[in-house]
């Protein structure tokens, strides 16, 4: 019997060589495959044959039974393909390729470099991985400063010290004034990295935007000015309101708050009823980091600024929820082209 099932395929492979059209394919399959055709009625046979004969049957007929749907399908394929043109109507549109775009967070960083290099700065980069000398010591937080507490880091090595991923864009203004003498107006976009709990508005991983000027009488001033330029351009015509704060590589410190986007000052839930949103850090480059930039701080003054992305990005969007950003949800970013 297995001879025969071998056999009912080869005929079967060998006779639909010889088939000119999709119908007599169809007719063979049913004369082969079908429910009355040649290989059930072959099987019905199996009951009558000795237990020794059985064994192997079944799998060799499923096999044989695979082997001829397929070359039925390749077959009825190859027909549909040359004789059938039914299907094809010229007159439909095409198939729109599906074009990429920038992500939100790429798109509002490229916006606002663009607005930085139109006001004289240049843009740089630097490693990711950093040594804690340059994301730490040299910004006026030596080793044991509780301003390292500020900064939840990821180490690399279980010393805790060295190598880490870095916490800020700082560092590479340190670089960057290693190849530079002032005046030098410098932005530095990339990504940070702090061991954080994530929740709706902290992700681990997110982007900043920091600025460092360095020049002869650069005064608070000059920098207030260049963040309600850079806010008003991102954001429309809103309000800027200054804040005392404490950054170590500044003095003094500054924190900005921009008027309400959602309520314009008079308070909702969004500004926490107060009218105002926090928007970043800023302050006056402290003397000991211009020194540990090689710069004289008798002869030069400095600002520095540092711009989270992603809150920015939820703000101009209404974005609720940082981890969206990170997420690579299509449903989510494809709403917005740029
Ligand atoms: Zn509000």
């Amino acid at each position: 019997m297995t001879s025969e099932i071998e056999q009912l395929q080869a005929s079967t492979l060998d006779a639909l060589q010889h088939l000119q059209d999709a119908a007599a394919v169809d007719a063979l399959e049913i004369n082969i495959l079908g429910r009355k055709g040649k290989l059930a009625a072959l099987l019905s046979r199996i009951p009558t044959l000795p237990p020794a004969e059985r064994a192997g049957i079944g799998t060799l007929a499923s096999e044989v039974k695979q082997t001829l749907q397929l070359a039925f399908n390749g077959a009825r394929g190859k027909f549909s393909g040359t004789n059938d043109h039914s299907h094809f109507d010229p007159t439909w549109p095409g198939v729109a390729p599906s074009i990429g775009h920038l992500h939100p967070v790429t798109a509002f960083v490229e916006r606002s470099v663009q607005f930085f290099t139109t006001l004289g700065y240049a843009v740089a980069d630097g490693p990711e991985v950093e040594t804690a000398a340059y994301n730490f010591d040299k910004l006026n937080i030596p080793a044991n400063h509780p301003a390292r507490d500020l900064w939840d880091t990821y180490y690399l090595n279980p010393e805790r010290d060295g190598i880490l991923m870095r916490t800020h864009t700082s560092p590479v203004q340190l670089r960057y004034m290693e190849t530079h003498k002032p005046p030098a107006y410098v932005v530095v976009p990339g990504r940070v990295f702090r061991h954080e709990a994530t929740d709706a508005s902290h992700d681990t991983n997110f982007s900043m935007l920091e600025g460092l000027a360095i020049d002869r009488d650069l005064h608070i001033t000059d920098l207030i000015g260049t963040l309600k330029a850079f806010l008003q351009h991102t954001f429309g015509p809103v309000k800027m309101r200054i804040r005392p704060s404490y950054f170590p590589f500044v003095e003094p410190g500054i924190e900005v708050d921009m008027s309400c986007l959602i309520c314009h000052g008079k308070g909702c839930s969004v500004c926490k009823q107060t009218g105002w949103l926090e928007m970043l850090g800023a302050g006056m480059v402290h003397p000991v980091v211009l020194k540990n930039m090689k710069v004289d701080p008798k002869k030069y003054s400095g600002f520095a600024f540092g711009i989270g992305v992603e809150r920015m990005v939820m703000l101009l969007h209404g974005i609720p929820e940082v981890r969206l950003l990170l997420s690579g949800d299509q449903r989510f970013l494809e709403q917005f082209h740029y």
